[in-house]
């Protein structure tokens, strides 16, 4: 599959291609590959006047009718699947296999939706008072911003829209700088299953161009009721202040430090396996990559060796290559601050195995790196911040509380798991006093979530929750509703108020 034949297939064309001032590079070889054009603050503001409108004639469509919208958007992502996981692959670098299971997680999500839109089911609560029912029923809320980072460029706006246009809002979003074309194409195709479905608002779903001043005009705009925003912490940090400022609800999906512990008594074959997966899939560039490893002393002289031989058998390249494992980093930045947190790493004590630039000679515009093992010396704390490439950090443990403790100590709380067949331990780790990260998973890594679950973490992760469980409550407002259908007028807690 050539770039172009997928700009075809996703019907991209020359006018949204070449018609604009912000340079599309690819990581695969550091190439232009279109020039886009970027969204002014005045048409970012017309097309939040048009989302508000769209809002106000969707909220009315019945919930399972606009779940159909979601259907067929659900079915133009299987048509289009290979193309749509192409472009993921050849804008942002993770390999096909990853793009394509982006886009298969947007089909799971649809098909969620889907089912979601006959249910949103409301509460019929007990009444202190006789001849009274009190109802609690779930509302549209209004247009919703959707603001995506670079790594998840399709998968994040479909969490987001799908649940939000079942619950009756209209979305407007704003994707990384660095990933526009995906996001046109995801337009393109919203457009195909509106035109299919018939009779939809127009500007029920708009793509908003541009870097972090578009994002935020959208967030200090009292006419979007919820902001959804992924991405960096320091980002988060920024939208989330700005959003409660307008008494404005935000959704923050930030950066993770994810650890992984290995007992004793772990699979360890299974455990090298979810470890490689975690820490250099999408060449470690997702919110979840596994990042930290702590490794009991009876089994570190196994683990990590295996794991070291697994390591050297990384096939680092073309991420369109079928037999291609880790793709490039997004850019030179990011390399740079590899190398910076594996410098820091010698600096305290770390032994680096890896980490060095890959295929310079075939792509001198294009960051490929080794992926990175860096054994570290005991010490009170773990490495405390998110480097957003193949680096694994691994720690020796003897005590199960104090690993957990150590993992627990770090600002982020995303992702984490144990291995282990030790039923006391697993069930430890996922309690109260275990792992404090809004996932925590047993004999599985820490990236590749199903959908199905409340996805998000707990302190500078944001705390938000997106997908599955009740995070469409996120996306609604809430009613309460007290009907008296007797003839008196009692108040509630007694209270005697007579003339
Ligand atoms: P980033 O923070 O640089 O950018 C993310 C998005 O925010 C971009 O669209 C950017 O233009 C926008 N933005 C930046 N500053 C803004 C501001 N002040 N107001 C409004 N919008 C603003 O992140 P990135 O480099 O694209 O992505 C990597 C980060 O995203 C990592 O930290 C990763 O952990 C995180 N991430 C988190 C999740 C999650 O679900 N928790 C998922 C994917 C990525």
């Amino acid at each position: 599959m050539n770039i172009e034949s997928v700009f075809t297939a996703l019907g991209l064309s020359e006018n949204d291609l070449n018609n604009g001032d912000l340079v599309v590079t690819s990581p695969v070889n550091g190439n232009a590959i279109a020039q886009v054009k970027t969204h002014s603050a005045a048409e970012v503001d017309t097309a939040i006047g048009k989302a508000k409108q769209a809002f106000e004639d969707w909220k009315n469509v019945p919930a399972p009718k606009r779940g159909e919208l979601v259907r067929v958007l659900g079915n133009k992502l299987r048509d289009h699947k290979e193309a749509l996981g192409a472009l993921v692959s050849m804008e942002c670098g993770k390999i096909y296999q990853e793009g394509l299971g982006e886009v298969q997680e947007m089909i799971d999500i649809c098909d969620l939706a889907v089912g979601l839109s006959r249910q949103l089911f409301g509460l019929t609560i007990a009444s202190e008072r006789p001849g009274h029912r009190m109802t609690e029923t779930w509302h549209p809320i209004g247009p919703v911003g959707i603001i995506s980072a670079f790594n998840f460029p399709v998968a994040v706006w479909c969490w987001n829209s799908a649940l939000a246009l079942v619950c009756g809002n209209s979305v407007i979003w704003k994707p990384s700088e660095k990933t526009p074309l995906t996001a046109l194409a995801c337009q393109k195709l919203f457009d195909l299953a509106a035109a299919e479905v018939g009779d939809i608002p127009d500007g029920l779903s708009q793509v908003i161009v541009g870097h972090a001043d578009v994002g935020e005009q959208l967030v200090n705009d009292t006419r979007v009721p919820v902001i959804s925003a992924t991405g960096s912490t320091a980002m988060g940090r920024k939208v989330g202040p700005a959003v409660a400022a307008r008494f404005g609800r935000s959704i923050l999906e930030l950066g993770g430090n994810n650890g992984i512990i290995v007992a004793p008594t772990a699979n360890l074959e299974m455990a090298v396996r979810a470890i490689l997966f975690g820490a250099v899939g999408t060449a470690g560039q997702r919110c979840t990559s596994t990042r930290r490893l702590f490794v009991h002393d009876d089994i570190y002289g196994e683990l990590v060796p295996a794991l070291k031989k697994a390591y050297s058998g990384i096939r680092v390249g073309d991420p369109m290559e079928q037999s291609t494992l880790v793709g490039p980093l997004i850019d030179k930045q990011a390399f740079d601050a590899m190398q910076s947190a594996l410098d820091m790493a010698m600096v305290n004590g770390g032994e680096v195995v890896g980490g060095s630039r890959a295929l310079e000679d075939t792509y001198p515009h294009a960051y490929y790196v080794n992926p990175a093992i860096v054994e570290m010396p005991e010490a009170d704390q773990t490495v405390q911040t998110e480097t957003f490439a193949p680096i694994l950090y691994v720690y020796r443990y003897t005590d199960l509380d104090r690993a957990i403790s150590l993992h627990n100590d770090v600002p982020q709380g995303l992702s984490s798991a144990i291995f282990t067949n030790d039923v006391r331990e697993a069930e430890k780790f996922t309690s109260a006093v275990g792992s404090d990260c809004g996932i925590a998973n047993v004999n599985i890594g820490t990236s590749g979530a199903e959908i199905g679950g409340a996805f998000g973490g707990e302190k500078e992760t944001g705390g938000g929750r997106e997908s599955g469980s009740d995070a469409w409550k996120g996306y609604m407002r809430r009613a309460t509703s007290t009907v008296n259908y007797s003839s008196d007028l009692p108040l509630a807690q007694g209270i005697e108020f007579n003339l």
